[in-house]
């Protein structure tokens, strides 16, 4: 009898963006006329920068003729991305990492959804309340947790980012072994200090435990006294691993590319106490079940790193961080209290209510879409996220709206 695996069936059914887009029709329905402004996705709006789509062209040209056509490629990432990705997003910002610790995937959702295979099933798992869903469900689909209650699922230590702790927890008093952090923080928009980030790496080190680094947001720093990778800390290299992705950085979302670092001088330890590499685990494991991203598409990722790509994504960025700053402002202005919208594209907002009773508060009054807090945890009720992820003129037209419904 073929039997499944029932730590599936501990999974609660995401209804946050089902649910999201029935509330949206249902009302569409009922008022077809009404124009609605989503700000609701974490997904990017605007094309990608000119210097990738003439890499990919080029490469895709390559693909045509058999003197330059290319096969199967290395799993790790061709060499010219991975010397770009060192050299660039970690050397000249003083970071100690080399071309053969960096493993180009296809997104940072996979890696850090696939990074807990390598981890024993009975270590203790420590994981921001509000966060990215995929490393609660991936650890639950693992068997790492125990039955869903109250909200939230035994075995897993939650670790609260309240207006209290500033949104940023700190570490965690019970026993852990992994530690999931992500930081710019999605849905937050809340950033870390390099000094904060040391008290994690101290404690990593103290506990023997490994961080797991979610840097997907990075490229939003516009602060140049924050980290933009663990690696800018001392001693992380030994104890964490960090995922970065080309999705949000330079709009890859439908192109597909992110890359893992893992230092070899990372860590971990088996039934016996003794060390091993976590570099060689990923790269068995990477290269017997991945076998590596498009050709052109890692062209057009090397790409981002001309001068002309940096420019350009420089720009994207701005574009973004500019629609977020006048989200903040104009929500200050009424009254909100909010974090993120400064070194982030979200804005994580306290609407003194239910966080569904606010979605349909702004989608009914102003037909503008945002995200219920509470679909990234427990911590989030009573808080919504709105993404800058849209243009300016939708922006502007959207907080005119909000105003006009709160305030009339
Ligand atoms: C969008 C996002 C990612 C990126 O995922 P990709 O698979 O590379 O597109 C990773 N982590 C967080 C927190 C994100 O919001």
């Amino acid at each position: 009898m073929i039997r499944i695996n029932e730590n599936y069936l501990k999974l609660q059914a995401s209804y946050l963006f089902f649910e999201i887009a029935n509330r949206v029709a249902a009302f569409q329905k009922d008022h077809p006329d009404k124009e609605i402004i989503k700000l609701g996705i974490g997904d990017v709006t605007k094309a990608l920068p000119k210097a990738c789509i003439e890499a990919f062209h080029g490469a895709v040209d390559e693909m045509a003729e058999n003197n330059t056509f290319r096969g199967y490629g290395p799993s790790q990432g061709y060499q010219f991305l991975r010397e770009k990705i060192a050299a660039e997003d970690f050397q000249a910002r003083g970071a100690e990492i080399s071309s053969d610790e960096i493993f180009v995937s296809d997104g940072a959702k996979c890696d850090t959804g696939n990074i807990q295979e390598i981890f024993d099933t009975n270590i203790n798992v420590a994981i921001p309340d509000p966060v990215y869903p995929v490393y609660l469900d991936t650890n639950v689909m693992a068997g790492r947790t125990g039955e869903f209650n109250n909200g939230r699922y035994k075995k897993i230590v939650y670790m609260d980012s309240t207006r209290e702790n500033g949104f940023i927890p700190e570490p965690p008093n019970e026993s852990v072994d992994l530690i999931y952090l992500c930081f710019p923080n999605n849905p937050t928009g809340v950033t870390i200090t390099r000094d904060l980030l040391q008290t994690w790496v101290n404690f990593a080190h103290e506990k023997k435990a490994l961080i797991l680094y979610d840097a997907a947001y990075e490229a939003f720093i516009r602060d140049n006294s924050l980290p933009k990778s663990i690696y800018e800390v001392n001693g992380a290299r030994e104890v964490a691993i960090e995922f970065r992705s080309f999705s949000k950085t330079a709009g890859f979302t439908g192109t597909r590319c992110s890359y893992t670092v893992i230092p070899k001088t990372c860590m971990a330890y088996d039934g016996n106490g003794d060390k091993h590499s976590l570099h060689s685990l990923w790269n068995r494991r990477h290269s017997t079940k991945f076998n590596g991203v498009p050709y052109p598409v890692q062209r057009a990722a090397e790409a981002v790193y001309s001068e002309k790509g940096k420019a350009q994504v420089k720009e994207l960025i701005d574009y973004y961080l500019n629609n977020a700053a006048l989200v903040r402002q104009k929500l200050a202005a009424l009254g909100f209290e909010c974090v993120g919208g400064e070194n982030s594209p979200y804005i994580w907002l306290e609407g003194k209510m239910n966080s569904w009773k606010f979605f349909d508060l702004l989608l009914t009054q102003a037909g503008v879409v945002c995200t219920p807090g509470e679909g990234f945890g427990k911590c989030g009720e009573g808080f919504i996220r709105i993404s800058a992820f849209n243009s300016y003129e939708n922006i502007q037209k959207a907080m005119y709206k909000i105003k006009k419904a709160l305030t009339d």
